[in-house]
């Protein structure tokens, strides 16, 4: 019976920290406990047992109580929060915090097994392709396979049967998914296939559900984990293979400390565990992209549509000189569909911003000259302003490119295309899907059901849609302006545009091989939007990462961004100066700053954000120094620093 354990809490403090536990012999490694804190009593998560004090006795005080009656994480989830603490700059509780669910244990929390169908179903016989993909998973035991294949190639079949092969043979699955709503079919099939071998975890659970999924999988009785980001801090006690589906998507890197990303934790848990892991994606990222390449993930292709159906055929539209958001070719599309009984769908890009600046002859769009990124137009202080390093110069009056004068900021906003739709099509009834809809429970679902029952013509909403098109009415779908994310100041606009267009192409000829996509742009010239109207990846993939490589962006380099939040906005840009100075002795000679600089949202809820990007080729010496800098620098009071190794956005 161990005397006194460490506990860590959910705070931005690196260490466990020692208590008595003499009086509570159920407080053993992976449960919970409640203990005082400096002035506070905290639930905290007990991360070790010790025989003898580590510390001065005097000074070590006793537990309060003990949270659960079962341990709801083992020791090699300690070991995987150590290294997430390490990797993310974060604390070993808020590592915890992050990779465990958080209810409390209810009564009717078991209910969810009754739900779920015991049936099996068979696996499909697989194509040649899929076989031989197939075979190189089974037959490389902790290797990393990359499963490159068109929209309805049969990807899924080679995940759920090679998930199978690591049940046969005693191991268990983690299947990453982006977003659960909007992968049904996935999850559905897999619950089809593993009946009640199978749990499902993702953020709508109530966290009594998502307690209870857990315990199901730490007694056992699932070995199959289907869900979003978190699913891959599951608890198996022996993890056989890892698949992340739609690989390429964001959604897997985590907004909020610690900013993990669900690929680099498989990574780990792979190399830990020695599990197979497997991603796939029409659209690979160019990180992804470049592994494969280099041969350090295994690309198993598969190039034959399985669904039937063909690629629909995509066309550019030229929207320079067109004055509404909806040209009078997509317009006319949406209308013909309607007549004919079919559904449409638009996307927008909620995540852009609205306005840029461009030329409006030629659509040049005015570059950093230091990062060559796109350039934001700041209306108020009438000023384009480079958010990466700080640079800022006056709109020019002329077009740098062509010397045209007609020059100046545009852009389609939601509310604009939403009341132009309305307008033009007074008789078709439009359904909304936007980020508010979205955050209630349900509601997506809602949405979404409507809209496959046939209850709206048009469904308008941003680009999360994509994962789910599979609506078999729809026989339109427009895509209202690619160059809102084209020209977002982020390094990976080209790559998300490129993506975004191939995927939502994929889907929309799934169910319909007359169906229509049109991709409308100020810039139907751009290589990355006439290369992904005609499905030409190889030669994206080249031209990106040759664009990367000069600019020296990932996958070339790796990032780490500092973000200095204050309500006082002249505390964030010198806290930002402050640690810049702080830091620059401890950086490897291959490292440099860019910045101080305001971030492109530069004001969220009233709070001025100041960044740091620091850039090296490789990260192993740079992170060590920012870990030196970071534990030797005090933010000023009224600053708040996020860190973000790896940023995905640098918004
Ligand atoms: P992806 O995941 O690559 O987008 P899916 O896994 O959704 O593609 O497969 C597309 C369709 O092809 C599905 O309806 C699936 O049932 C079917 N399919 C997959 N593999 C086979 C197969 N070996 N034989 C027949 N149909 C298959
Ligand atoms: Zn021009
Ligand atoms: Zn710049």
């Amino acid at each position: 019976m161990p005397a006194f354990v460490k506990v860590a809490f959910d705070v931005p403090l690196p260490e466990a920290f020692t208590y008595r536990s003499d009086a509570f012999p159920e407080a053993v490694l992976g449960r919970r406990v409640s203990a005082p804190f400096g002035r506070r009593e905290l639930t905290g998560y007990v991360v070790g047992e010790l025989a003898t004090c580590d510390i001065d006795e005097a000074l070590v005080k006793g537990l309060s109580r003990v949270v659960d009656k079962e341990a709801l994480f083992d020791k090699k989830s300690v070991d995987l929060a150590t290294w997430m603490a390490g990797m993310y700059f974060c604390g070993l509780g808020e590592a915890l915090a992050a990779m465990l669910p958080s209810g409390r244990r209810e009564p009717g929390a078991a209910a969810l097994d009754a739900e779920i169908l015991e049936m099996a179903e068979a696996p499909l016989t697989l194509s040649a392709e899929q076989s031989s993909a197939l075979d190189r998973i089974t037959s490389t035991p902790g290797g990393i396979h990359y499963l490159y294949g068109i929209t309805g190639s049969g990807k899924t079949e080679v995940f759920l049967q090679a998930a199978e092969a690591s049940l046969a043979g005693g191991k268990g699955v983690i299947y990453l998914v982006p977003e659960i709503a909007l992968t049904g079919q996935v999850v559905e099939a897999a619950q089809r296939r593993f009946g009640g071998r199978c749990a499902v975890i993702h953020s709508r659970l109530s966290p009594s559900r998502k307690l209870a999924e857990w315990r199901r999988i730490l007694r056992g009785e699932a070995q199959v984990v289907i869900g979003a980001r978190s699913a891959i801090f599951a608890p198996l006690a022996k993890l056989g293979l890892i698949v992340i589906d739609e690989e390429h998507e964001s959604s897997y890197k985590a907004g909020n400390s610690p900013r993990y990303h669900a690929r680099q934790v498989a990574m780990r848990r792979r190399g830990s565990e020695g599990a197979t892991l497997v991603m796939g994606s029409a659209t690979p990222s160019a990180e992804a992209w470049r592994l494969m390449e280099e041969g350090q993930v295994g690309r198993l292709e598969l190039t034959k549509r399985l669904s039937g159906g063909a690629l629909p055929a995509i066309e550019i539209v030229d929207m320079r000189g067109e004055d509404s958001s909806i040209s009078g070719r997509l317009a006319e599309a949406i209308r013909d569909t309607a007549k004919a009984g079919g559904q449409s769908i638009l996307f927008l890009n909620r995540r852009g911003f609205s306005y840029f600046f461009r030329c409006k002859s030629c659509a040049a769009e005015i570059r950093c000259r230091h990062c060559s990124v796109a350039l934001t137009y700041h209306k108020d202080r009438n000023a384009l302003v480079c958010h990466y390093c700080g640079y800022r110069i006056p709109p020019p009056r002329a077009c740098p490119e062509c010397g045209s004068l007609d020059v100046g900021w545009a852009g389609f906003g939601t509310e604009r295309v939403e009341e132009e739709a309305g307008r033009r099509f007074p008789d078709l009834k439009i359904l909304r899907l936007d980020a508010d809809s979205t955050s209630r429970v349900g509601e997506l679902e809602r949405i979404l059901q409507d809209f496959r029952e046939g209850k709206a013509d048009i469904l308008l909403g941003t680009q999360m849609v994509a994962k789910g098109l599979n609506f078999p009415r729809v026989k339109t779908v427009g895509v209202v302006l690619a160059d809102t994310s084209l020209n977002l100041p982020d390094f990976r606009a080209a790559e998300r545009t490129f993506s975004l267009i191939v995927q939502v192409a994929g889907r929309a000829g799934r169910f319909s091989p007359d169906g229509r996509v049109l991709i409308q742009t100020f810039r139907p010239d751009s290589p990355v939007i006439r290369l992904a109207a005609q499905s030409r990846l190889a030669e994206f993939y080249a031209l990106e990462l040759s664009a990367r490589k000069d600019l020296g962006f990932p996958p070339f380099a790796r990032l780490v961004r500092l973000v200095f939040r204050s309500k006082d906005k002249a505390k964030a840009s010198m806290a930002a100066a402050d640690f810049a100075h702080a830091a620059s002795p401890y950086l490897p000679q291959d490292a440099e700053i860019l910045g101080p600089a305001e971030c492109p949202l530069a004001m969220v809820a009233g709070t001025a954000r100041w960044q740091l990007i620091f850039r090296a080729p490789e990260l192993r010496d740079l992170h060590r120094a920012l870990g030196l800098a970071l534990a030797e620098w005090e933010a000023p009071s009224g600053v708040r620093l996020e860190t973000d190794v790896d940023p995905a956005s640098l918004m």
